[in-house]
């Protein structure tokens, strides 16, 4: 049976981890590190993550700016909020907190935010940086993917990835996030044929399809490393009435018995996602100010 991967316990690591480096930063800088959290409307996903992104924030002992603005703001009004963040010298950091209401275009939004302060690694010149291997703030959820994957295996040069999902924020910078660590990789998607048997070679398989528990235990070759992203509320009338549950893309139980390496859903990927924005947070703080990475996060 796979040993499970505690994303929590990760987590937990590379916050203290970031809490040395704020530390070490912070005389230096004059200033604690800044993340601003832009949330526009009521959704209650994204009232969660952006409490639980405030509170780890200061818990790293960096300033935290949380921004609430109505669903009826103007795409304008918040391209303005943005560039204001842009244009103030002590915040390091910028997340617009997704998604956004039907009326505005997220991609005018997040193309706002200066490219040296994309914690998201979410705009086209963080993503450019990722393709060509130059420095930048590269995507979150990734980053704890390939740490988490590092951790289980040590060295990945030659390890055989597949990835399922090409979004923008998970599938596609995951799959150049791998490469940079000279692993051969698989892009999958939906319109992929015989998907079974590319996971049957694969020593990684990353799950980011949305899709839950699609990708099957027989699917998984014996020993890899599973990393299920996905986030699926399904009904479970085992709960009761109208009872709901939270599954990832992976069948946990049936792949659990084949990985050597699996991470549960939720208290896998979840956590590791904010720590990263956190590591983002710091290393925007230091390379903005034109000072060294503070040692407490080399490596990360
Ligand atoms: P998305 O909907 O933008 O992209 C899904 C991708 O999966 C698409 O590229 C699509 O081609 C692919 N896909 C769909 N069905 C498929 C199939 N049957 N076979 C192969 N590929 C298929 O989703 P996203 O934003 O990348 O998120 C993916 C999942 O990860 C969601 O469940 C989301 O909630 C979760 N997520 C978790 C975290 C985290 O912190 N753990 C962060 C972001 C997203």
């Amino acid at each position: 049976a796979a040993s499970v991967i505690d994303g929590k316990a990760a987590a937990a690591l590379i916050d203290s981890h970031v809490k040395a480096g704020v530390a070490q930063l912070e005389s230096r800088l004059g200033r604690a590190p800044c993340l601003a959290v832009v949330l526009v409307g009521e959704d209650p996903a994204s009232q969660v993550y952006v409490r639980n992104k405030v509170k780890r924030t200061e818990a790293a002992g960096m300033r935290s700016i949380e921004i609430r603005r109505d669903a009826r703001i103007e795409e304008a009004e918040l391209v303005g909020i943005v560039e204001a963040l842009n244009a103030d010298d002590a915040v390091d950091g910028i997340l617009v907190q997704m998604p956004l209401p039907g009326h505005i275009d997220p991609y005018r939004v997040v193309e706002t935010i200066d490219p040296d302060k994309d914690v998201d690694g979410l705009t086209a010149t963080s993503a450019g940086r990722l393709v060509q291997g130059a420095p930048g703030l590269r995507p979150c959820t990734p980053s704890g993917c390939v740490w988490l994957a590092r951790q289980a295996l040590g060295e990945l040069s030659g390890k055989s990835v597949v990835v399922i999902g090409r979004s923008i924020l998970v599938g596609k910078p995951a799959a150049f996030l791998f490469l940079e660590q000279n692993c051969t990789v698989m892009l999958s998607h939906s319109r992929t044929l015989d998907l079974p048997e590319h996971c049957a070679r694969a020593d990684i398989v990353v799950a980011a399809a949305g899709r839950p528990e699609m990708v099957k235990g027989a699917w998984i070759k014996e020993g890899a490393c599973v990393l299920d992203v996905g986030i699926n509320r399904v009904d479970a009338p085992e709960k009761g009435e109208g009872g709901t549950k939270l599954v990832g893309d992976v069948a946990y139980d049936e792949a659990a018995r084949r990985a050597g390496f699996i991470t549960p859903v939720p208290g896998g990927i979840g956590p590791m996602t904010i720590a990263f924005l956190l590591v983002n947070t710091l290393k925007a703080a230091a390379a903005r100010a034109g000072l060294a990475q503070p040692e407490a996060i080399r490596g990360l």
